[in-house]
C-alpha cells in the first residue's frame, strides 16, 4: 500500500505529540518528534554553557550535538538520545520548556534540525509533529493537521503530564510558559509557525482524545485511498 506523510502543527500543549503518535500508531506509520529535537538542542546548550546568542557558542554547539531517536522495545516508543545518552525525561522538563523557543529562533539551528527532519521523513510512511512542519519541514505533506486548544485546557492538561513524571509546578506557570511559546513561535522571523491555508483544522478543547485521533486518521485514510486508486488508473 501506498504510505503518505502527515504534518502536524500547532501551539504548545494541545495534545499534537500524543494524537500524532496514536495516528502513527493505527497507521503503522513511524512518528517524529520534531520538537525533542529542540529540546535536545536546548539541553546540549545549557549543559555546555554556550550561548543561543553568540554565533561562536552556535557553532561550537552544532558541531558538538548529535540528536538521535530510538525505539524503546518496552514501551515501542521512539526516545530522544543527545550524544549517546537518553535525554528522553529530561528534555521535558520546565528548565527546557522556558529555554526551548529562545533556541528554536537561531536560523543556523533550524537549519540543521530540519535538514534532519527531511532525512528522516525521506522514505514516506512518516507523522511528524511540531511548529513548521507542513510549512518548512514536508511543504508538499500529503496531509497537513492544524491543532489547537484554549489555553485554559491546554495549561490543565500539560499539568497532569508534569505531575504523572514528578513534577509539580502551578497552574500559572505553566500558563505563561505556553502563552510565551505560542507568541515568540508565532512572531519570530524564521519559520513561524502558522496555519497554512491547506491544513485541516482540529481544536481539540471538547473533543475527546479518540475524536481528534479518529478525525485525523479517516482524512488520511481518504488521502491514501484516493492515491492507491489514481494510480490503479494511470
Ligand atoms: O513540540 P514541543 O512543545 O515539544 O516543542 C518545543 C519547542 O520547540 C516549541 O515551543 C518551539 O519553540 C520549538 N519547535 C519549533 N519547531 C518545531 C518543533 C518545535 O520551533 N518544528
Amino acid at each position: 500500500m501506498n504510505k503518505i506523510v502527515i504534518a502536524i502543527d500547532g501551539y504548545s500543549g494541545c495534545g499534537k505529540s500524543s494524537t500524532a503518535k496514536a495516528v502513527a500508531k493505527d497507521l503503522g506509520y513511524t512518528y517524529i518528534d520534531s520538537g525533542a529535537m529542540y529540546r535536545a538542542a536546548t539541553l546540549h546548550f545549557l549543559n555546555n554553557f554556550l550561548s543561543p546568542s553568540n554565533p561562536h557558542d552556535v557553532e561550537k554547539g552544532l558541531k558538538s550535538m548529535e540528536i538521535s531517536f530510538h525505539l524503546n522495545p518496552d514501551t515501542l516508543i521512539q526516545e530522544t538520545y543527545l550524544n549517546g545518552l537518553n535525554v528522553e525525561n529530561e528534555i521535558r522538563t520546565m528548565r527546557i520548556s522556558n529555554k526551548v523557543s529562545e533556541i528554536a529562533t537561531i536560523a543556523s539551528i533550524r537549519k540543521e534540525l530540519v535538514a534532519q527532519q527531511q532525512r528522516l521523513g525521506r522514505k514516506k510512511g512518516v507523522v511528524m509533529d511540531g511548529r513548521d512542519i507542513g510549512s518548512v519541514v514536508f511543504p508538499h505533506a500529503d496531509l497537513k493537521v492544524f491543532m489547537t486548544a484554549d489555553l485554559e485546557t491546554r495549561a490543565i492538561r500539560r499539568q497532569v503530564e508534569l505531575l504523572e513524571k514528578g513534577e509539580l509546578v502551578a497552574l500559572e506557570d505553566i500558563k505563561a510558559n505556553l502563552a510565551e511559546r505560542d507568541r515568540v513561535d508565532s512572531s519570530r522571523a524564521e519559520s513561524p509557525l502558522k496555519k497554512m491555508e491547506d491544513a485541516v483544522e482540529v481544536d481539540t478543547s471538547n473533543s475527546t482524545f479518540a475524536e481528534q485521533v479518529g478525525k485525523i486518521v479517516h482524512a488520511a485514510r481518504q488521502i491514501i485511498d484516493k492515491q492507491a486508486s489514481y494510480a490503479g488508473n494511470h
